[in-house]
Parts: structure tokens; C-alpha cells; sequence
């Protein structure tokens, strides 16, 4: 007898979340090798293993009707995959028909002069810029060859076509600490948030990452000394804390993932490039959603899936950084999960 199974048509975890943000990995290649996210011979997927854009397109679409209403495109570097501007200015479909509130993207900006105006045609209002450092030859070490004037040229063609810029930069000790205030002014004296980042244990990388480790509270602490930091209740769906720097007038926030649990508020799945679905950033457990798309051309099987998978979203993460235990509290890099 065949067997009769219920979709659920929103994606309500078993703890009451509505997950109503979807982080997409479309690529995990990119065109720098930041030294906290990649390691410099970085295997990358074999092409076939990657989802189509046509596939990528009909996963996305389920999911936004299945109740996402904010999609953030990530990577590898989003905006080196082939026909990626194809695929955005397709996908804008949903935000002219407000089934989708928000189409984003993180990007490290080497592509950004070419791509800023196309993207804010295609109704994308806001960019998350990742930028470590101001200085040429500091960026070119962290991300082991990258051009620091492309992404300035990037980051001003951006704010030249009206989109909203958010600076995310992550707190390495010892490398950019000393850069904070600076990077702070810069940010708001172009209008700009600056959110700080720890660095997080995903990956195996070449070095030691308890030498990095810097966390927000003691930036925070660093900043006290010069500035007044007002909280405030600014929140833009991620699960970044945000604060008023009194004296400069911009926003500045905080991302922690290792010293504070951000998990009750989670909203949130990351789907790979490869089509896996995971459904916490600091857990490996994952649902593969590339074979029941494949397997038929009726979305049923992936809906069903995608069902399946949200109802095992775990009540939180256990990241740790350790020094007894030198590897990464999860294997996978950043590139793969997307941020
Ligand atoms: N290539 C794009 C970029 O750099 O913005 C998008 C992908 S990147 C993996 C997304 C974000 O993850 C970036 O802001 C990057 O700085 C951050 N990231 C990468 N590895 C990290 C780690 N180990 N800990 C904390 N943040 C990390
Ligand atoms: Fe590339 Fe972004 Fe990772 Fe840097 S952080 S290596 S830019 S994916």
C-alpha cells in the first residue's frame, strides 16, 4: 500500500522556531584564500557534485514557499560562480512578487565594481562586505594575494548604486586588533555598519587558532576606553548585537558565536552548493537534498525531505575552542556552509 505522506507547508522547528532564512552557498571556490578560511591548496568540489543553477533556482524557489522570506547568497565567493548574475536577476522574480522580502549577499568585493549597479537593478538593497584590514600589504597576507583597491573600488561602486554596505570584519589577534578604530571611523564615516567577527572553529587550517582568538567582549572592553557604546535594539535578522558609538553617530555590532549562545532566536538553515542542508552552523548533521531533487521532477520528495530535515534543527551548537583539543569543533570550512 502506498504509503501517505504530509507535507508541512512552513518550516516550524520542533522548538517553535520559524525558519524563515535561508544561507545558500552557491560555490565553494573563491578568488582569495583567507588564512582563517581556507588553507592555500584548497581541494575544491568537482564540478558535477555542484547543483546547477537551474537546480539551485527550483531548490530556492521551494523554500521560499515553504515560508523563506530572506535569502542570503554566499560561498566560496558568490560572485565568481559562472552565470551568477543570470541566476540573481531570475530569482529577483520573487522579490517583484513580494513572495520574497529579501534577496542579500556576502561577498569578500574583488567583484564588486563590475556587479554593484546590476545587482541594486535586480532589487537587492544590502551587501555584506568582508574586509579585515585597510592596509594593502596586510590584506594581501590575510588573504594570501588579494588587491585591497579592488574591494575599495568595489565598496564605493556599491555605495555609488544605493546599496546599503555592511563592513564584516574578523578579529584576528595580533593581525588587525590595532586596526579596529580605524576600520570603525572608515565605516562610519561612509555610513556604513561595521559588524566584529570571532573567529570560529570550522576546518582544519595550517595554524593554531587559540593564538587568534580575540573575543568581542574584550574588543568591546578596548573601545569603552575611548568611546561610548549605547546598545541598542537594532537587530537585522542575523544574530549580531548592536551597539551606538556615541561619538561617531554609526552602529557597530557584535558577532559571538563562541562565547554567547545565539541559538534560541535561530532562524535560520544553510543549504551547500552540493544541495546539503544543514540545519545548525556548529552541528555536522546534515540532510542531502540533491537526490530526491534529482530523483523526480515533482518537488514532493524534496519537500518531504526539507520536512524531515527541519524537524531535526537542534535546540543549539557546542563550539568550543580548546586547547587541548587543537582540531576544529566541526570539519567542515566556511567556504562549504557558507557563514
Ligand atoms: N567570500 C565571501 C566573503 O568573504 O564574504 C562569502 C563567504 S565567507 C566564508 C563568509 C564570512 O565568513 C566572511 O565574513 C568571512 O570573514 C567569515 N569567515 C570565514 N572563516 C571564518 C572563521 N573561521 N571564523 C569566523 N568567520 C569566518
Ligand atoms: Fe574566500 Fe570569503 Fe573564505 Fe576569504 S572568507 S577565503 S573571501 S570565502
Amino acid at each position: 500500500m502506498d504509503q501517505i505522506l504530509v507535507k508541512n507547508p512552513t518550516l516550524v522547528d520542533p522548538f517553535g522556531r520559524m525558519v524563515d532564512y535561508l544561507r545558500v552557498s552557491v560555490t565553494d571556490r573563491c578568488d582569495l584564500r583567507c588564512v582563517y578560511c581556507m588553507s592555500e591548496n584548497m581541494t575544491f568540489l568537482p564540478r558535477k557534485d555542484l547543483l546547477s543553477l537551474e537546480e539551485l533556482d527550483r531548490l530556492c524557489t521551494i523554500f521560499v514557499e515553504k515560508g523563506v522570506k530572506r535569502l542570503r547568497l554566499t560561498g566560496g565567493e558568490p560572485l565568481v560562480r559562472r552565470g551568477i548574475m543570470g541566476f540573481i536577476e531570475n530569482f529577483s522574480r520573487h522579490l517583484k512578487s513580494g513572495a520574497l522580502e529579501e534577496l542579500t549577499l556576502t561577498t569578500n568585493g574583488t567583484q564588486l565594481a563590475k556587479y554593484a549597479e546590476q545587482l541594486a537593478d535586480c532589487g537587492i538593497k544590502r551587501l555584506n562586505v568582508s574586509l579585515d584590514t585597510l592596509d594593502a600589504d596586510r590584506f594581501k597576507s590575510v588573504t594570501r594575494w588579494g588587491d585591497l583597491s579592488k574591494v575599495l573600488n568595489g565598496i564605493e561602486s556599491s555605495l555609488t548604486a544605493g546599496l546599503e554596505v555592511k563592513i564584516n570584519m574578523v578579529a584576528v589577534k595580533g593581525f588587525n586588533d590595532d586596526e579596529i578604530v580605524s576600520m570603525m571611523k572608515w565605516c562610519h564615516d561612509q555610513d556604513m555598519d561595521l559588524t566584529m567577527i570571532e573567529t570560529m572553529p570550522l576546518g582544519e587550517i595550517e595554524h593554531d587558532r587559540n593564538d587568534q582568538f580575540i573575543s568581542v567582549s574584550e574588543i568591546s572592553k578596548m573601545l569603552q576606553q575611548d568611546f561610548t557604546l549605547t546598545d541598542i535594539p537594532y537587530k537585522t535578522g542575523g544574530p549580531a548585537r548592536y551597539v551606538k558609538v556615541e561619538e561617531t553617530g554609526g552602529r557597530l555590532g557584535f558577532i559571538t558565536p563562541m562565547s554567547h549562545n545565539f541559538c534560541e532566536s535561530c532562524n535560520r538553515v544553510r543549504l551547500t552548493c552540493t544541495g546539503v542542508l544543514y540545519m545548525c552552523l556548529g552541528k555536522d548533521d546534515a540532510a542531502d537534498l540533491r537526490a530526491p531533487l534529482r530523483q523526480s521532477e515533482s518537488n514532493d520528495l524534496v519537500e518531504l525531505s526539507i520536512d524531515e530535515a527541519i524537524s531535526r534543527k537542534p535546540k543549539g551548537h557546542d563550539f568550543i575552542i580548546d586547547r587541548d583539543q587543537k582540531g576544529p569543533a566541526v570539519t567542515r570550512h566556511m567556504s562549504t556552509t557558507g557563514g
